[in-house]
């Protein structure tokens, strides 16, 4: 058996490496399909630590993957590094303070989810050049997680099919590992064409666009009402027209986002919003079109791969805290507000309520340590995510761990200055860890993938249905 201490020795004296890697991502900060320089700088790692690297995956130039290893099994571990608009901060401050007004930031922390996932696959690598595991290992740089769902179009053109399994894990403000289904979505940009008048002089020459939206997204708010429990829909303007209101607007862009259980369930409520968008057309006299921009699969779970990873989660040595990174977190904490804490989950178990209550001191203490239990759970989660894509392909499942101090929001700038601390580098090297030993485990324990892939084929019998179509393009920013 792979000595786990090993693994994690591995990892710690990659630390340098994989944190000054996090720290160049969380610099560069760049917005889907834009991730050149990220690109880049992985690519640099991954060749210097002897992986055989593809790039352009399915055409996409920031989508890569580096392997290394011979034969089965083969484990993907996935990573992500892009970031996000309007949240540029200054690292370590604890106060609001933009690096660039309007810029970007990693406030979903992407820096270190990336970095963790390499530090795996660079521990595994060494296992296996050292003789001690057997098999191959594959990190996949999945661009643009954010803005447009990656994985998808990965998936959607023949990635990840091949695996035996695929891990991976997000930055977050406790250690879990995730169970249940996340909703499947589907993005859809409409655009209304009118005909542009003088608002006074002549209107009844012109036709609205900007009516047209109007009338769409009030024609959605009908629809709720008609809509079944797990779905939700969306919105945003990308184009109002202009900004003279003297004129009729010729033009006019909404993003509509759709979520449904299923990909089949997102699918027929589409129809629905796509009905409601030709009918507001129809009713204003102008024309629209529709482009789909991304979409998202449901997850699907595999509580085989998730147990293998819990017990990863409680093997490997969680973090101690310094006075400083308890002062630090403690000040962050105070620009937000935490007094719902314990609330925040929606776990419908009591028990795990209760313990969650018990360790964080009624949500009191500034960074989480411990690891939630762990119930393998068919609960459902209304956001979606582009790893559901993967888990229809292959056995996959991921975890959480603490980069950050707990109740910090997503996407904000508190997880950006706090991407580049002592508190996130710890969470990283959890995470490395946590990866690199349930990958192990798999490439050893031919029964575990067995059953792993046994509870796939049975979750996964009607077959993937991706949700974006055939012609659809990654859209970057
Ligand atoms: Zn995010
Ligand atoms: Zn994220």
């Amino acid at each position: 058996m792979m000595n786990k201490t090993e693994l994690y020795q591995s990892v710690e004296e990659k630390a340098s490496v994989l944190t000054e890697l996090s720290d160049k991502i969380w610099s560069y900060a760049e917005l889907s399909m834009l991730e050149y320089k990220s690109t880049a700088a992985y690519l640099e790692v991954l060749r210097a630590e002897g992986f055989t690297v593809q790039e352009n995956l399915c055409g996409i130039p920031t989508a890569f993957s580096g392997s290394y290893g011979s034969g089965r099994p083969i484990i993907g571990i996935l990573g992500e590094y892009d970031a996000l608009s309007g949240l540029s901060q200054e690292a370590g401050a604890v106060e609001h303070k933009p690096l660039t007004e309007g810029g970007c930031g990693q406030g979903c922390g992407h820096n270190l989810l990336g970095a963790a996932s390499l530090g795996a696959a660079i521990a595994i690598k060494e296992a296996i050049q050292a003789g001690k595991l057997q098999g191959t290992v594959v990190f996949y740089g999945c661009p643009g997680e954010e803005g447009c769902a990656g994985k998808t179009f990965m998936a959607r053109d023949g990635m990840f099919r091949e695996l035996d399994a695929a891990i991976t894990w997000h930055p977050g403000d406790v250690n879990e590992v995730a169970t249940g289904s996340n909703a499947a979505s589907i993005q859809v940009e409409y655009t209304f064409s009118g005909i542009a008048a003088h608002a006074a002089g002549n209107p009844w020459t012109g036709r609205s666009a900007l009516d047209a939206a109007e009338l769409m997204n009030m024609g959605v708010q009908f629809l709720r009402e008609h809509m079944q429990p797990k779905e939700s829909v969306h919105y945003s303007f990308a184009d109002a027209g202009g900004l003279s209101p003297n004129v009729v607007q010729p033009t006019a862009k909404l993003i509509y986002m759709v979520r449904g259980e299923t990909v089949q369930k997102a699918k027929a409520l589409l129809r629905r919003v796509d009905n409601i968008a030709k009918g507001a057309a129809l009713m204003t006299d102008t024309t629209v079109t529709s482009r789909q921009i991304d979409g998202t699969a449901s997850t699907v779970s595999n509580h085989v791969l998730e147990e293998v990873l819990y017990q990863n989660l409680c093997a490997a040595p969680l973090p101690e805290y310094t006075e400083d990174e308890i002062r630090f977190a403690k000040q962050l904490r105070a620009t937000f507000d935490t007094s719902k804490l314990p609330g925040h989950r929606t776990d419908e178990d009591l028990g795990v309520r209760a313990f969650v209550a018990e360790k964080t001191q009624n949500g009191t203490l500034p960074l989480n340590r411990f690891v939630m239990p762990y119930a393998p759970s068919c609960t459902f989660s209304p956001g979606s995510t582009d790893v559901g894509d993967v888990s229809w392909l292959t056995p996959t499942a991921q975890f959480n761990a603490v980069t950050c101090p707990s109740g910090t929001p997503g996407h904000s700038w508190q997880i950006v200055t706090v991407g580049k601390s002592s508190i996130a580098y710890k969470g990283l090297t959890l995470a490395a860890k946590v990866l690199a030993g349930a990958c192990a485990d798999l490439m050893e324990n031919p029964t575990l993938l067995a059953k792993a892939r046994e509870e796939f084929t049975l979750a996964t019998a009607e077959g993937y249905d991706c949700p974006i179509g055939k012609d659809v393009t990654p859209t970057a920013g």
